[in-house]
């Protein structure tokens, strides 16, 4: 099967999945093989369930006549069809990346650009070299922005995503020390978030610019096109404001708060009301959608329970991540616990790391702190570092939290949000 000769069934198609489970009338089934399993198996089903068309790597379960179509590589096939599906769509791309605030700048970009246009973008954090092509695909007629999240944990990553999305408009969120083992340090991700930029530059598309961050502001310093904020002197200038830990900006005179504690959310909210103003949106359509964002995947969230205040930050994190978080929930008032958890893919920096972040924390004044992971356990000379979370949850049991104010911070792979009904 070649691309041109698909693509006209592929535009008959309702959606694009590559789970047989998701399988829904005129979907199209890209059925991956792994080591242990071969979706290709299900690729009969999924036509009797409706699918238009499967897609498989394996010649045995092949099927013309019923749309069981062979390719060598359905990854190869699927990132192609992308691209040239990519090359028919005439509406602005925006391109996503950055160590840390991706899929919340992504979130606050879309809600305040759909008050206006018919916007598709990644869903969930569907950032990889799969997650992008799947995204494309999603972006059919009618639509008339796509924001895409990028996400990569080496280098040439980004470039690959960007030869296939192909952004208009480009912004990293910034440059911070996370997936420091894949990018080889700190410098190795400044070098591998800034293919966005060269692609960007090459092609002489726009380029959004926080000049508050001062490796962004160097990396762009005399180009144009771009859009800027965050310094006095740039395109777009808001002011900072708090309540009751939420995030908000005023700009010009029009307080805006958001549902984001932590003030780093600045900088996302900032990239979000500076591009629904260069795409013309009326300010009081960006105050409400900034106001109705209401983040629920556990980052920069806060939850009541009972008179406990609970951050909820589990989602993910790493050094730049977890220092901001700290020092944002040292600003509470009352009784403050931090639960913190590992921080992985640090490679061989993981220690020093987890050391210097028990130290920053140590330094924070908190009134106690749990740590979760063998990391932080073997830095931590405490009782109260524990293994895992099911470790922690035990000891929950016994030893109520009694503190106002509990953070909670951890990378994905500890699952912190599972001690939630223990506080
Ligand atoms: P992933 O790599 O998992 O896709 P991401 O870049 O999409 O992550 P988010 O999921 O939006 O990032 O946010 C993860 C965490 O990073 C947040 O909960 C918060 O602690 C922190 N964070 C968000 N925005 C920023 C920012 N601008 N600067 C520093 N830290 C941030
Ligand atoms: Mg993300």
């Amino acid at each position: 099967m070649n691309i041109s000769e698909f693509y006209p069934i592929f535009l008959q198609s309702k959606n694009v999945v590559i789970d047989s489970r998701k399988v829904e009338k005129e979907s199209i089934f890209f059925a991956f093989s792994g080591e242990s399993y071969n979706a290709a198996e299900k690729a009969t089903d999924a036509i009797n369930m409706g699918a238009s068309a499967v897609i498989v790597e394996d010649e045995k379960y092949v099927d013309p006549p019923n749309n069981i179509f062979y390719v060598p590589s359905t990854l190869t096939f699927l990132q192609h069809l992308a691209i040239f599906h990519r090359d028919q769509l005439d509406i602005p791309f925006i391109g996503l990346t950055g160590s840390n605030g991706k899929t919340t700048t992504k979130e606050l970009i879309s809600s305040v650009l759909a008050e206006k246009f018919n916007v598709q973008y990644t869903f969930g954090n569907l950032n990889n070299h799969i997650g992008v092509p799947l995204t494309i695909l999603s972006v059919r007629k009618g639509h008339e922005i796509a924001v895409i999240e990028m996400g990569a944990n080496h280098q040439k990553e980004i470039e690959y995503l960007c030869a296939i999305a192909k952004p208009n408009l480009g912004y990293i969120t910034n440059f911070g020390k996370a997936h420091l083992e894949g990018f080889g340090g700190f410098e190795g991700v400044i070098k591998g978030k800034s293919e966005l930029y060269d692609y960007l530059k090459q092609h002489r598309q726009t380029i959004l610019v926080n000049e508050n961050d001062k490796i962004q502001y160097e990396k762009t310093d005399n180009y144009s096109p771009k859009i800027t904020f965050g310094a006095p002197g740039s395109d777009y200038f808001f002011e900072p404001i708090y309540k009751d830990h939420f995030v908000g900006i005023n700009y010009q005179g029009t307080e805006m708060f958001s549902n984001l504690t932590g003030n780093y959310n600045y900088d996302n909210l900032s990239a979000a009301v500076t591009l629904g103003l260069h795409f013309g949106l009326d300010i009081s359509q960006i105050k409400k959608a900034i106001e109705n964002y209401i983040p629920s995947n556990m980052r920069s969230q806060i939850q009541k329970k009972g008179n406990k205040t609970l951050v909820l930050d589990t989602y993910n994190a790493n050094p730049s991540s977890m220092q901001v978080s700290l020092e944002n929930f040292k600003t509470f008032e009352g009784s403050k616990l931090i639960i913190i958890g590992d921080m992985l893919e640090l490679g061989e920096e993981s220690l020093k790391e987890h050391q210097s972040i028990l130290e920053f924390a140590k330094a924070c004044g908190f009134d106690e702190m749990i740590t979760v992971g063998p990391n932080f356990k073997s830095v931590c000379n405490s009782d109260r570092a524990f293994e895992n979370t099911t470790q922690l949850i035990e000891w929950l049991k016994s030893n109520p939290v009694r503190k106002e104010n509990v953070l909670l911070k951890a990378s994905r792979g500890i699952a912190l949000e599972k001690i939630i009904d223990y506080i």
